[in-house]
């Protein structure tokens, strides 16, 4: 049935085995052979795809499926010790299923839930303000096999916490205020070009020149067309701003995407919606029933004859990879997500190989209030190189966490005040692979042209060790690397594989070393973004933060990372036997002595 919904269309991989799954808990062989059958690909390829998102299931994981938020603020907020106390009382060990295979109990990459952590997802809906209460609660649900409809409702809000509006989040808009203000698609894409508009994801590319490129490009091939993509996979650590847009301000994301495809002269459009915001589904699929209806979405929109649009959403299935645009376009057509390479870039050569402009949800968000209230409106606000305002997604160590939206320019020591942040140590700006900045920075700027960022900024009070921040995050790497390329599948492990040695106390300065040399291979010879900036974090506190490594650092040259006096210990006390001379730390020590 599933299958016959989409067509057998080998494009919907992704939708179909998301369904499928949602109906089976997993997706055994038979089901991955009989989908390869039905949507005529390669078995092998079905499988590849099942086995590269992590949340498709290739083998049974319960029929409760509980995923800890990992991020470092989850940390910070104690989901470690709540997760230990949840897995106590389930008699299970973290990363498996139950015995009697009810339940299975693991971590997952940031959930976009920094602001009420400490967050977790049963079966892909979050939970958030975990606490040791709630995790009994949830134990006693699952042992007693309560439908999730059944749970208490409040275990699933999720707030949106606004904290500070401006030009776009306090915009007096009605659905269909800037539709009914369109000119011509010149005219708009002029307004466009001349607000300044730049994208929001954090590269920062003008979106007037992204679309004036895509218009200008001609599809190929008996279905050529051009499409609209708005990505809403917003997987950067600390990053949720997208999640509120997506939440209360949908009319304004879907109109810009109608704008869009206006400018280029698209029919469709795509939402990529991370698999982590699957909960939005069904409200963003009622909002665009609602726009359908009133004639702001479909065939001749507000009675225009030829203005047809309509949009989809695809969800993704947990790889923060999929951010990256073109891996984003592999998913969205049904496969793994590799990045592809560049040139061709998406402007020309997209979805199916279609011109297709890519945009964040902000972007869009910005570009309907632009088309509504003029290109001159937008310019007056922020910086001459950054024009409008730029949401914020804060979390960590403040009073006020949530979303607070600055016009462009707006200084960091602003930002702290405002949320009430004390004893700021750090902040990590623009996700794990942005910039970690001490206080003597805290007069910088939130601009292009100074710390651009997707809106990831996440605090550290003086109690934090910046340590354990960078091996968080380098950790958070390993996980997220797709293996396409060498530099950062290896990379990325032997990063993290050394912040552990020097967390173990086993680290010296040729780890120290080592870890420049792996960020230099890292940030030259990898693929895609994801590996050129998976040593950032642990670069910026090496030069920022360098005590919180120096104080870990025992020896000044090489040591082992296996720690063999320690692997011995246990036998020497049975055996009775302890020869001096068999320790290695003393002789280690006494020869680098002599
Ligand atoms: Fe994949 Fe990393 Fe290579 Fe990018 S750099 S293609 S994420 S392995």
């Amino acid at each position: 049935a599933v299958l016959a919904r989409h067509g057998s269309d080998g494009t919907r991989l992704m939708q179909i085995l998301r369904e499928i799954q949602e109906e089976t808990e997993w997706l055994s062989p038979d089901i991955l052979t009989r989908v390869a059958e039905g949507a005529k690909l390669p078995r092998g390829q079905v499988e590849g795809v099942a086995g590269f998102y992590h949340f498709f299931h290739t083998e049974p994981l319960g029929s409760y499926r509980v995923l800890w938020s990992d991020n470092i603020t989850d940390r910070m907020a104690g989901n470690a010790d709540l997760m230990a106390r949840m897995c106590k009382k389930l008699w299970l060990k973290p990363g498996k299923v139950s015995e009697d295979g009810l339940v299975s109990v693991d971590t997952t990459s940031c959930t976009g839930l920094c602001d009420q952590g400490p967050a977790l997802l049963v079966n892909y809906r979050p939970v958030t303000r975990m606490t040791a209460e709630r995790v009994d609660q949830i134990v006693d649900l699952i042992r007693h096999k309560t439908p999730l409809a059944q749970w208490p409702a409040e275990f699933f809000h999720v707030d949106d916490n606004i904290r500070r509006k401006d030009a776009l989040l306090g915009a007096d808009f009605k659905p269909g205020d800037a539709l009914k203000a369109l000119k011509s698609p010149q005219e708009v894409l002029d307004a466009i070009k001349e607000s300044g508009l730049r994208g929001r994801g954090g590269a920062g590319f003008s979106t007037g020149q992204k679309w004036d490129f895509c218009r200008a490009a001609v599809g190929t091939g008996p279905h050529a067309a051009h499409y609209v993509v708005c990505n809403a996979d917003e997987g950067e650590p600390g990053t949720f701003k997208d999640r509120v847009l997506l939440s209360s301000y949908a009319d304004l994301v879907f109109e810009g995407m109608t704008i869009s495809g206006y400018v280029i002269g698209a029919k469709k459009g795509f939402v990529y919606l991370r698999g982590e915001y699957r909960y939005l589904l069904e409200p963003l699929n009622a909002v665009l029933e609602k726009r359908r209806a009133a004639k702001l979405l479909g065939k001749s929109i507000l009675g225009r004859t030829g203005f047809d649009f309509d949009i989809e959403i695809h969800l993704g299935a947990g790889a923060y990879i999929c951010g990256e645009e073109t891996a984003l376009l592999e998913s969205l057509e049904g496969k793994r997500g590799v990045p592809r390479k560049r040139p061709p870039f998406p402007v020309t050569s997209g979805y199916l190989n279609q011109p297709t402009a890519v945009n964040n949800v902000e972007t869009l968000a910005s570009a309907a209030l632009i088309a509504a209230k003029g290109a001159a409106w937008y310019k007056s606000i922020g910086t001459p190189k950054s024009a409008g305002t730029k949401i914020l997604s804060i979390s960590g160590d403040c009073e006020r966490p949530g979303i607070y939206e600055y016009p462009y320019g707006v200084k960091v020591s602003q930002v702290l005040a405002d949320c009430g942040a004390r004893d700021t140590q750090a902040c990590q700006i623009a996700g794990a692979s942005g910039l970690a900045i001490a206080p003597n920075e805290f007069g910088r700027r939130i601009a292009f042209e100074d710390i651009p960022t997707g809106g990831s900024f996440m605090i550290f009070d003086n109690t934090r060790d910046m340590f354990q921040v960078a091996r968080n995050f380098a950790h958070f790497f390993v996980h997220e690397s797709c293996g396409f390329c060498t530099p950062c599948r290896v990379g990325t492990t032997l990063l993290a594989n050394a912040m552990d040695k020097i967390d173990e106390g086993h680290g010296g300065e040729y780890d120290i070393s080592d870890i420049w040399r792996v960020i230099r291979t890292l940030k030259t010879a990898s693929h895609c973004g994801l590996g050129q900036t998976a040593g950032n974090a642990v670069a910026d506190t090496l030069q920022k933060f360098r005590p919180s490594y120096e104080l870990r650092l025992n020896v000044r040259d090489f040591e082992p990372a296996f720690d063999l006096d320690k692997a011995l210990s246990k036998m020497r006390e049975v055996t009775g036997r302890d020869d001096p001379g068999a320790h290695f730390h003393i002789n280690h020590r006494k020869s680098r002595s002599g």
